[in-house]
């Protein structure tokens, strides 16, 4: 057997782990930038117990809060400036995948002289700024992978900074802090972290190793579907959740995305579908795909969810997504020309081509006479 496994973050995880982590965070440097969107860590009590915490170390810090949803080559450019202005020791990045994909790229842009040509491809020099990873939502496990991946316009589409360069130093798991994440957000990023799990689980670079932690993921993001489905969350069920997230994120830190993530990047540039809804949209008809190459792996997958058939699964995320969005012909082969030129489909067990993924796109989303 060969495999590889690398996973430097230090994850802590349970409630008030921010305050008692303090002692953690205080080697990192004397001033902190801290990277958030541009309300929701106000009200959530993160931001006040990372600056409280900030406080007891004696630790300055300068806040960076204009995050949007989906972050642009700009927003990195722009925190990086407030960085260097303050001369920040470390980042601190609290949100959900977004804040924390843009803090990935401001550590190192804070640090190196890189043109926009060369942000996704590096070179990048070993000078970059710890980081500290807040999640408060339950889907990208950013927190815990070496990407960040911003909006560019210049494809039309999402790229991916990945380096093990930007692996955070530190991953600080409260959910309380997704307490109040309104049930819509919630349904999307729980779709998002099961769709790394799924999609890691059919990776060409999985292993049994990355496999245990993805099916242990599937279960417990399938345990929480009833609740998902009626907004019943618990404390436990908010707990199973983040943590399932941050599995699917040390899954895809080992193996990367594929189709499904390549197809979903179109669906959120073009269509302004949410992340994790678009990949939730995109997951049953892929599986259903490569069942006849696969089935024994997709069998794994519907028996960790303890369903009976994949059709029972396809129907629960049918109760999940409710009513599908459109697509036009042009647009389904357009976006599947785009997702065959990402580097995650040569990360498929089973190699698609082009009419495959038009195929997916047909079955999962209503098409509209164009
Ligand atoms: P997000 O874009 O970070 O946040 C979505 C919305 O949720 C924002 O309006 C945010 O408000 C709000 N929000 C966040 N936490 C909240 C809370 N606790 N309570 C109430 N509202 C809250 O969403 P996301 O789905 O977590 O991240 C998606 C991004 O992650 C995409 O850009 C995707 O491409 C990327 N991603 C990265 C990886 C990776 O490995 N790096 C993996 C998968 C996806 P505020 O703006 O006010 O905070
Ligand atoms: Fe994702």
């Amino acid at each position: 057997m060969t495999m590889k496994f690398h996973m430097p973050t230090r994850i802590v995880m349970g409630a008030n782990c921010v305050q008692e982590s303090a002692q953690l965070v205080q080697p990192l440097g004397r001033k902190a930038l801290i990277v958030t969107g541009s309300s929701s860590a106000k009200r959530n009590g993160s931001l006040d117990d990372v600056q409280a915490m900030l406080a007891q170390n004696k630790q300055d810090s300068v806040i960076y809060d204009r995050v949007e949803p989906n972050p642009s080559i700009a927003c990195a450019y722009d925190g990086a400036d407030l960085a260097r202005k303050h001369q920040v020791d470390f980042i601190i990045a609290i949100g959900g995948g977004s804040p924390m994909d843009a803090a990935k790229a401001i550590a190192i842009l804070a640090r190196q002289d890189l043109p926009e040509d060369q942000l996704f491809t590096g070179p990048y020099s070993e000078d970059v700024l710890p980081m500290v990873h807040i999640p408060t939502t339950s889907g990208t496990g950013s927190e815990v992978t070496p990407y960040a991946i911003l909006t560019n316009d210049s494809i039309q589409s999402k790229s991916n900074m990945a380096t093990p360069l930007i692996f955070p130093r530190l991953a600080l798991l409260d959910a309380r802090y997704t307490r109040d994440l309104p049930l819509t957000t919630t349904v999307n990023t729980a779709l998002d972290a099961l769709s790394h799990c799924i999609e890691g689980y059919l990776s060409i670079r999985s292993s049994p190793w990355s496999d245990l932690v993805a099916r242990e993921g599937i279960g417990m993001i399938a345990s929480c579907f009833a609740g998902l489905r009626t907004g019943q969350l618990d404390q436990p069920a908010r707990e199973k959740l983040l943590y399932a997230s941050m599995l699917g994120g040390v899954v895809i830190a080992q193996t990367g995305t594929i189709v499904v993530h390549a197809l979903g990047y179109s669906l959120t540039y073009f269509k302004d579908i949410d992340h994790g809804r678009a990949n939730g949209l995109l997951l049953a008809s892929y599986l259903k795909q490569i069942k006849p190459a696969l089935p024994g792996k997709v069998e794994a997958i519907v028996s960790s969810m303890g369903f009976s058939s994949l059709d029972e699964l396809e129907r629960e995320l049918e109760r999940l997504i409710g009513p599908r969005e459109s697509i036009l012909k042009p647009e389904a082969l357009q976006y599947s020309h785009m997702a065959m030129k990402t580097r995650n489909i040569g990360n498929c067990l089973v190699q698609p081509n082009q009419k495959d993924l038009e195929d997916i796109l047909f079955s999962s989303l209503n098409t509209a006479a164009s």
